[in-house]
């Protein structure tokens, strides 16, 4: 298929309508069939759960293009397992992990125009999501549910160079003790917006949530996990109920220990520990990994050691070994790359 004409070296992150996107329906206790439409927009009821109770959750991946020329899908069936997880919280169907990696590589085989050519950098974003449909007015679950997957193509993350991060330490929380922080709701992101865009006005990248009942731990940003190095290499990160399991994190882990033979400490970490670390990166789909720079807490600064130039050497390693597995340079785990045929 000849690939769209795109500027993919300048593409933002942002939504670009593609030509198809999946559909099913959940109606009297089933899914549908499901298949595969040219309609963008969705028509609801007024009184549609998502749009009264916010019942709704979502997943991300990524569509590329390998060294070899082969359009592939990082790791799909983690992010069904992570959506029959979110499901399951706000009492809503699991959509079936099969059928969840099918709808997936059908949505991206009739995009494959968009996905982006092999070194650009562009990569095609890939949203399963699904929300509650029906009316509800007594706050309860919906009963009917859709499940769609749309794709959109954009840019690289790092254009010209990773630049490290500046981060603050909020003060407000991201999830309660025994909340909903370990699932991908919309929900977490609406409550997050307040908080991010007092970050940006005050100049900073992102926000550092702590642990919702003693605030003395990290948990992550609004949509990253953190990963820290420290000055003996070890790779340490966050371990708390409250945290969204990152894909991203956990495949980083694996190549910590497995590739770079590196060991790896999944565990509370200490807010105080922060300033002995020497490195210190987010860790999600959409960057891989974003190198930190500095911390601040209340006006109190924590410089990381590798600096506001550049990603420190061992979050470089682990990036370029992510990215070379996910690109096809590195061999890849059994069962990470999905072939999009
Ligand atoms: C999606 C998300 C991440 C990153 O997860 P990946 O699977 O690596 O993309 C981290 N934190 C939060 C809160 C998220 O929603």
């Amino acid at each position: 298929m000849d690939k769209k004409s795109i500027d993919w070296e300048n593409l933002g992150f942002g939504y670009i309508e593609t030509e198809k996107r999946f559909v099913s329906n959940y109606r009297n206790g089933v899914w549908d069939e499901g298949g595969l439409t040219g309609e963008a927009t969705v028509t609801i009821s007024e009184c549609a759960g998502v749009l009264q109770y916010a019942q709704t959750i979502f997943e991300g991946l990524k569509a590329y293009t390998t060294e070899k020329g082969e359009t592939v899908i990082f790791r799909p069936d983690l992010n069904a397992e992570r959506m029959e997880q979110s499901a399951l919280r706000l009492e809503m169907p699991v959509y079936p992990k099969d059928r969840f990696v099918d709808a997936v590589v059908r949505t991206v085989r009739a995009n494959n125009a968009y996905v982006p050519p092999y070194g650009t950098g562009a990569t095609l974003y890939v949203r399963p999501y699904m929300f509650g449909s029906s009316a509800v007015i007594g706050v309860k679950p919906a009963e009917e549910y859709q499940f769609r997957v749309f794709t959109t193509p954009v840019g690289p993350y790092f254009k010209g160079g990773a630049r490290p991060l500046t981060i603050k330490v909020s003060d407000f929380d991201r999830a309660a003790p025994n909340g909903t922080g370990h699932i991908k709701a919309g929900l977490n992101y609406a409550m997050s917006l307040h908080a991010i865009v007092t970050a940006h006005k005050e100049g900073f990248d992102e926000n550092m949530y702590l642990d919702p009942r003693t605030r003395t731990k990290v948990e992550e940003t609004g949509g990253a996990n953190f990963l820290f190095v420290t000055k003996d290499k070890k790779v340490v990160v966050p371990k708390s109920s409250s945290i969204l399991p990152s894909i991203t994190r956990r495949s980083l882990v694996y190549v910590a220990k497995e590739y770079l033979g590196l060991e790896v400490e999944e565990r509370e970490v200490l807010f105080d520990e922060v300033k002995d670390f020497a490195e210190a990166g987010l860790c999600g789909t959409a960057a891989v990994i974003s190198p930190v720079g500095k911390i601040v807490n209340h006006g109190e600064e924590i410089c990381i050691p590798s600096g506001m130039a550049d990603m420190g050497p061992v979050t470089k390693e682990l990036y370029d070994t992510l990215t070379g597995i996910q690109m096809g340079r590195i061999e890849a785990p059994d069962g990470w790359i999905k072939v999009v045929e």
